[in-house]
This record gives C-alpha cells, sequence and structure tokens, in this order.
C-alpha cells in the first residue's frame, strides 16, 4: 500500500495531518510544471508503440481526495481500443433488465456441446440435452446479453489483455477473437447508484436490445423486475 506524503496547502511544508502553523489539514497533492513530452514518450516506450492513438481525451481534473492519476499507459491502451471508462476506472454498457426463467440454445446463439459444457446437460423436464430447440431451465447466475453491449466488452476484453501483456508483463486472459469466445466468462452487473455489483456467467447473446437475466439476479442486484437499466463490466476489467 503506497505511503501518501502530506503538505500544508498554505506553507507547503511536509505535514503528517493538520499543520502546526498554518492548522489546517495537510493534503496529498501540489502544483507544479510537468514534461508532458516525456511523459508520453516514456509511456509509449513501456508499451512498446512507436505511434499514439489520433484522438486521446484527458479529464480536467481528479476527483479523489489525493487527486491520484492512474497509469497514463492505460489510457492510451484504451484510446486504441475505442472503449471509454466510468468514474471508476471500468468499461461498461448499459442495458434493460428484462427477466426470464427458460431459455432455448438456439435462441441464445450457442450449440448443443457449448450448453452442455456450460452445464446445461438436461432439458425443462430432464430429457437428455441434444437439440439446441430443446427449452431449459436457466441457472440462476448466468446471464444473456445483447450483441451490441457483447462487441463493447470484446474491446474490453483485448485491451485488458494487452494491458496485462505490454504494461504489467503478464500472459494473457481472454484471448477473445469474437463475443463467442466470452461465453462462460465472468462479468459483474450493477444496478446504478448502489455499490454492490453480482458475478454472472455469459452463456449467450440476443438481437433484443436488454440483458436477460433470472429474476433471483434481478433481485440481488436490488432490482424489480420492471425494465430498470443495469451495468454489465468484465470480471477482470
Ligand atoms: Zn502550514
Amino acid at each position: 500500500h503506497a505511503y501518501v506524503e502530506k503538505i500544508c496547502p498554505i506553507c507547503s511544508s511536509a505535514v503528517d495531518d493538520v499543520c502546526p502553523r498554518c492548522e489546517v489539514h495537510g493534503v496529498g497533492y501540489y502544483q507544479r510544471e510537468i514534461d508532458l513530452t516525456k511523459l508520453v514518450t516514456n509511456a509509449m516506450a513501456k508499451l512498446g508503440i512507436s505511434k499514439m492513438p489520433k484522438v486521446l481525451k484527458g479529464v480536467k481534473g481528479m476527483v479523489n481526495a489525493n487527486k491520484y492519476t492512474e497509469p497514463m499507459e492505460k489510457g492510451i491502451l484504451r484510446a486504441f481500443h475505442n472503449i471509454y471508462i466510468f468514474k471508476d476506472g471500468t468499461s461498461r454498457f448499459d442495458a434493460t433488465d428484462m427477466p426470464i426463467t427458460h431459455f432455448y440454445p438456439v435462441e441464445a446463439g450457442i450449440s448443443v456441446e457449448t450448453a452442455r459444457q456450460l452445464g446445461y446437460t438436461k432439458d425443462y423436464i430432464g430429457n437428455e440435452l441434444t437439440e439446441e430447440t430443446q427449452l431449459v431451465e436457466m441457472m440462476h447466475q448466468d446471464v444473456i446479453l445483447n450483441r451490441r453491449g457483447a462487441d463493447y466488452l470484446l474491446k474490453t476484453a483485448r485491451f485488458v489483455d494487452e494491458l496485462l501483456e505490454r504494461f504489467y508483463g503478464l500472459k494473457p486472459f481472454y484471448n477473445a477473437t469474437t463475443i463467442n469466445d466470452l461465453v462462460g466468462k465472468l462479468v459483474i452487473t450493477l444496478s446504478p447508484h448502489t455499490s454492490c455489483g453480482v458475478t454472472n456467467r455469459i452463456i449467450g447473446f440476443t438481437d433484443a436490445n436488454v440483458g436477460f437475466a433470472h429474476p433471483y439476479v434481478i433481485c440481488a442486484r436490488r432490482r424489480n423486475c420492471d425494465g430498470d437499466e443495469d451495468s454489465t463490466m468484465l470480471l477482470l476489467d
């Protein structure tokens, strides 16, 4: 955990908490000039890239208490992948909730093999699952995402992988080239203005502009089932 050195905002001396002379609380930031070109050049070198994205947007200022910034490398990679972040630093998309308790694998765009790998081996009356057109009972944690939102999560997955490789020197995690590679992966779904996300598993996609989930999941998000809008983000983001 990083230790934040605080200085008095009036007399600029280093303080633990309250400045004994000025009797004000110390803050974890001060104004100074920076060499932006050098910072950008260093970030590019660290990422191993030679060209910057065409558009790289920043923010007017930090809103956290110590005005702590995230590494510039993350913003550069996000710009390459055309993704944007919410104020908590995650990339997410919103969709209207649609409760379901049963689904046909064919309507979620998945094959029998995929459905079986996900644990759907029997249909709703207990017969072996052999056709995509058999009705199955939805497992409570599963979600079916809309394709447009899934395309956005795919871009986010590529960003996460590039961040892992280029910035953290780790192996990529998602290795996703199409949205189908996201089937079986975990997401966090969250209602706006709540602070408790719910972990869900992607099991398929729909052309409808909604997010299908079991009523238990929607309830866990502190929602009733009357068409509210909730967000979805990748678990690793
Ligand atoms: Zn002072």
